[in-house]
C-alpha cells in the first residue's frame, strides 16, 4: 500500500481540504508555495503514464475539482499552477498519481 493509499484509508493523518467519492485533496507536508495542495484519485493509478482509457472520468474529475479547490482557496484572481511529476526525471516520489496545486506567489518558468 502506498503512502497516499494509507492517507485515503486514514491510516496516516493528513490535512484534508476536500473529499468526494473519486478524489481526495490535502495540504502538501512540504509546501513549495503559500498554497500547495495535492489532489489524488482514490483509484491507485501509479502515475499518469499508466492511466488507461477507462480512467477518463476520474481524470476529468481530478482536473475539474483541482480548479474548484484552487478557487475555494482564493487563487482564482492571481492564478495558480497545476503540476504532475511523472517518473524519475520529473522527480516523482510517491507512486500514486497526484496533481499539485501551487499558488499564492508568482511562479517561474521553466520549472527547475
Ligand atoms: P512528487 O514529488 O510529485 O511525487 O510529490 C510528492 C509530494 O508528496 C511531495 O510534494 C511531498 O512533500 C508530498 N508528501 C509526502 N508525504 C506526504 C504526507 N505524508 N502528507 C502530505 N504530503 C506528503
Amino acid at each position: 500500500m502506498t503512502l497516499f493509499e494509507k492517507i485515503i484509508a486514514r491510516e496516516i493523518p493528513a490535512d484534508i481540504v476536500y473529499e468526494d467519492e473519486l478524489v481526495l485533496a490535502f495540504n502538501d507536508i512540504n509546501p513549495q508555495a503559500p498554497v500547495h495542495v495535492l489532489v489524488i484519485p482514490k483509484k491507485p493509478i501509479p502515475r499518469i503514464a499508466e492511466a488507461e482509457p477507462d480512467d477518463h472520468q476520474v481524470l476529468g474529475h481530478l482536473l475539474l475539482k483541482a480548479k474548484d479547490i484552487a478557487g475555494d482557496l482564493g487563487l482564482q484572481k492571481n492564478g495558480f499552477r497545476l503540476a504532475i511529476n511523472n517518473g524519475k526525471d520529473a522527480g516523482e516520489s510517491v507512486p500514486h498519481l497526484h496533481l499539485h496545486i501551487l499558488g499564492g506567489r508568482a511562479m517561474t518558468w521553466p520549472p527547475g
